[in-house]
């Protein structure tokens, strides 16, 4: 049955929830995250998903990527590794070790990404962010994430949701929390459903946040988001919890920022996280 309560997303929540890092703490504490994104003409959501990653404070964070595009990456990347699709162990390896993952962005709504999703659900035991394409390719094939046994967040915006739900985009607009949580319920995922006021369910419990506005309203701020939700999954912070604090972060970024800029890009939000996670819990 599908909860009637909504909770407000507010400072104080996140306050509460940012745990203090422990003097003895070493990055092996704060956990690995793996970004599995980019192809040719898509390197910078790749970069923007792990470099975000990088800048919230996961322990370690590795971007696997098409062996074409991860020279740049590792030309703009200063301290996340790269890896690439050919190269089988290393891929065991990290995503062994993995206590996040993230995929989708840049990666192109075709067969190739659908299959290495299949791969990444099947073989991976830890939470996992799906975005933008992982998300696409999922329209004729929701059963794979019924049926998972990993923690599952999906990141749509209303687009999104559209193909993934066959729901009318304006009907989905009019119902954000109701078509949020009973997919949610439905399919066993946390849903990130994005847009003014973003709303974050598992079908039970429901948060909406409150930060946030349409100075945010430009390409790869959906990819800051993901890269976001997958280090704090990384640093140990439940999934649910973890979506919630990257939503109000990300959207307290945009809006500090939107008060000296007309507009606010991902590279921005991207440099600004860290201040604004400081000012948030002090
Ligand atoms: P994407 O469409 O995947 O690039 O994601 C865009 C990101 O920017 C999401 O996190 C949205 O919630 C945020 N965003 C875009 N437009 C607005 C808006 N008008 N108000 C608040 N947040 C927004
Ligand atoms: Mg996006």
């Amino acid at each position: 049955e599908i909860c009637p309560k909504e909770f407000v997303l507010h400072e104080d929540f996140i306050k509460k929830a940012i745990k203090p890092r422990d003097k003895h703490s070493n990055k092996g504490d704060f956990g690995r995250a793996l970004i599995i994104s980019g192809t040719e003409g898509f390197t910078g959501a790749a970069y923007i998903s792990t470099e975000t990653a990088v800048r919230s404070g996961a322990g370690l964070v590795t971007v696997l990527c098409p062996k074409d595009i991860q020279n740049i990456l590792s030309c703009k990347l200063t301290e996340a590794m790269t890896i690439n699709f050919t190269q089988k162990e290393k891929i065991e390896e990290v995503m062994c070790k993995a206590r996040a993952i993230a995929i989708g962005p840049g990666m192109g709504n075709n067969l190739w990404t659908f299959s290495i999703l299949e791969q990444v659900i099947e073989k991976s035991k830890c939470p996992m962010v799906l975005d933008a394409d992982a998300i696409n390719v999922l329209q004729d094939h929701k059963d794979i994430i019924k049926k998972s046994s990993n923690t599952l967040v999906l990141t749509p915006h209303p687009g999104e949701m559209s193909r993934l739900t066959g729901l009318d985009i304006d009907y989905i607009n009019e119902n954000r929390i109701k078509v949020a949580k009973e997919f949610a319920l439905e399919n066993n995922v946390i849903l990130l459903l994005k847009g003014y006021n973003t709303v974050i369910t598992d079908g039970k419990t429901t948060f909406i946040n409150s930060t946030g506005n349409s100075a945010m309203a430009n390409g790869g701020m959906g990819d800051c988001l993901t890269g976001l939700i997958t280090s704090f999954i990384a640093q140990g912070y439940e999934p649910l919890e973890a979506t919630c604090i990257s939503a109000y972060i990300h959207g307290y970024c945009g809006e500090k920022l939107s008060n000296e800029m007309f507009c606010v890009n991902a590279k921005h939000v991207m440099e600004y996280i860290p201040y604004a996670i400081k000012e948030i819990i002090e």
